[in-house]
């Protein structure tokens, strides 16, 4: 195989198994996005047994009726938006879905007497990020009238907005406040509460509610650098003084690795340029090696003249810009390589190691973005 991508199954049931003992609850494991770039049928397929986890939260429909062929025995539930049609076939599917706004009720009701079939909806508060979701008036009047014969409305939650990306968390307390208060004024119903994803599951136990919805973490990395540092300071801390109870060390490790092979080794002499733009020119006699990746397979253009790859156990760095469908890198430090050896994009060999974390770093983004965007087409290869 010219380049694929690696799964490793003990280090994602780790991961979960962690998120089961720390949150204490059943977990809705998020597998949209290809399951975070890791391949969806594989991620169904190790995971479709384990008791923890009692619904996969996916993004569309289809993702919704692929992982119901996969997996008889979990529930689904469908956190984006689909349209009149797409509803259609959630509700004669059975498939259980976030209804985001009072319109999308009303078609899910249309939709459910047409087919004479109940919709199973869970509802979302808004509570101040402003994506999809109801405000406390409208969801009031959706629970209170009952107006939607044909619903049963089974789940009521809500999203954080800043809780990634950064250490005060004064937004998220006041999120959650509004959506306890929501709570209290509903009264007792049996509705399905959650609040929680990683990020939350990992700093704060009062999130957790029925179930915690964990996507990013569950594939082995922290949500963001600033997640990582409150956790570490939340652990210093005396039970006592924090509120949220006393934390365990954890570690989290990642699942996914990618790979490659050398194409082509070149040695290129001082003052030649490397790739298209010319961005790159060699300060001495050089030896570069071409690497059949690109950003169509989702090794981004602004990885160019930034990343590190790793070759035979030694880093390389990206020279010139990345192409379609390869790249160059430098291997004049290193010994004997060779067209057909190993290059890992993303992983460890021997000392090395490149995280997604690392490559958000190079590229202006975060390591959801980078593992969500691996071409689908490349093979995973569990192991
Ligand atoms: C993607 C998503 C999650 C998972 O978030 P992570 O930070 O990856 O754990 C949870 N809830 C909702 C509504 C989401 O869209």
């Amino acid at each position: 195989m010219k380049t694929f991508v690696e799964i490793n199954k003990e280090n994602l049931l780790h991961n979960l198994d962690t998120f089961r003992n720390i949150s204490g609850k059943p977990l809705m494991f998020v597998v949209k996005g290809n399951a975070y770039g890791h391949g969806l049928k594989e991620i169904v397929n190790l995971t479709k047994d384990l008791a923890g986890i009692e619904y996969y939260a996916v993004d569309s429909l289809d993702e919704a009726l692929y992982v119901k062929r996969l997996s008889q025995n979990k529930k689904i539930l469908v956190l984006g938006w689909a349209d009149r049609e797409e509803i259609i076939d959630l509700i004669a599917n059975d498939i259980e879905m976030v209804a985001p706004s009072v319109e999308y009720l009303e078609w899910a009701d249309t939709a459910a007497r047409t087919l004479n079939k109940r919709a199973r909806c869970q509802v979302k508060l808004e509570t101040g990020t402003n994506r999809l979701g109801m405000t406390e008036s409208q969801l009031l009047e959706v629970l209170r009238e009952r107006r939607f014969d044909n619903i049963d409305i089974t789940g009521i939650y809500s999203h954080f907005a800043n809780i990634e990306d950064t250490s005060d968390h004064s937004y998220a307390r006041e999120q959650l406040k509004r959506y306890n208060d929501f709570l209290d004024k509903i009264g007792n119903r049996r509705l399905l509460r959650h609040f929680s994803c990683s990020a939350s599951t990992l700093l704060f136990p009062k999130t957790y509610f029925d179930i915690v919805r964990v996507g990013i973490s569950a594939y082995g990395y922290w949500p963001s650098k600033q997640t990582y540092v409150t956790y570490l300071e939340t652990m210093k801390r005396p039970v006592a003084e924090n509120g949220d109870g006393a934390r365990q060390p954890i570690s989290l490790k990642p699942v996914l690795s990618w790979h490659t092979h050398v194409a082509q080794v070149k040695e290129i002499e001082k003052g030649q340029h490397i790739g298209y733009g010319l961005t790159y020119r060699t300060f001495g006699n050089s030896r570069m090696i071409v690497v059949p990746v690109g950003y169509y397979d989702g090794y981004d253009r602004k990885l160019s003249n930034t990343a590190n790859i790793i070759v035979n156990g030694q880093s390389a760095p990206v020279r010139g810009r990345v192409c379609m469908n390869m790249f160059m890198a430098e291997t004049t430090h290193i010994e004997g390589v060779n067209a057909g050896d190993r290059v890992t994009l993303l992983g460890s060999a021997d000392e090395e190691r490149i995280t997604a974390d690392h490559l958000g770093e190079w590229s202006g983004t975060i390591n959801y973005e980078i593992l969500a965007r691996i071409n689908p087409r490349l093979p995973r290869v569990v192991v």
